[in-house]
């Protein structure tokens, strides 16, 4: 399965001594508050899991699905839950964890439905972010790597439904797709 990488961007080291950063930041800035964490399924399966982990005190997570109408590869924002959230994030801080930002449609879509059940604060954190997103207004407070365009998989990103179980992030070689 590895052998199917071209090349890696980010080994596991990598993705977790940034994680551990951002747990950081995150834990300061949500100090004396309860924070809900909102991931949206797949991709940010293990995103999740391992920035929470490295939180150092009591934490809420809660799932969505949604399905995005697109035509081939990208988004077009249209979007419909598949799943929606157990928690009533009315008055809650609520964080919401991505795996990746590349148009932000998606995104955009999502904070604005969790922004009308009224949360006292709706933040965004996300793995990975696109230049293409800069075409959308969304303000990201919490990046961990801005990437060139092109398509990654691993650590929860998939291609066809695979590789998600990769630990490394990094870029398909050529023979996969023929
Ligand atoms: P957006 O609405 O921001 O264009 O799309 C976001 C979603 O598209 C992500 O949650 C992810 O599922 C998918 N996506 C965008 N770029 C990539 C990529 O490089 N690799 C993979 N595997 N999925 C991507
Ligand atoms: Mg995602
Ligand atoms: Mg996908």
């Amino acid at each position: 399965m590895g052998d199917d990488l071209a090349e890696v961007l980010y080994t596991e080291q990598q993705i977790q001594e940034r994680l551990a950063e951002l747990a950081g930041e995150i834990w300061r800035d949500y100090e004396g508050k309860d924070v809900l964490l909102v991931g949206v399924l797949k991709g940010a399966v293990m995103v999740m899991a391992d920035l929470m982990r490295h939180l150092p005190g009591s934490v809420e997570m809660d799932w969505m699905a949604i399905s995005s109408y697109g035509s081939g590869t990208k988004s077009s924002g249209v979007v419909r839950i598949l799943k929606d959230l157990d928690t009533d994030i009315t008055d809650r801080h609520v964080l919401i964890v991505e795996d990746i930002i590349d148009s932000g449609l998606t995104l955009s879509w999502t904070r604005s439905n969790l922004e009308s059940r009224k949360p006292a604060s709706l933040e965004i954190m996300t793995l990975l972010r696109k230049p293409d997103v800069v075409k959308v207004q969304i303000d990201v407070r919490y990046v961990g790597f801005d990437i060139p365009d092109e398509f990654v998989v691993g650590y929860g990103l998939d291609y066809d439904q695979q590789y998600r179980n990769l630990r490394e992030i990094g870029l398909l070689a050529p023979h996969v797709y023929s």
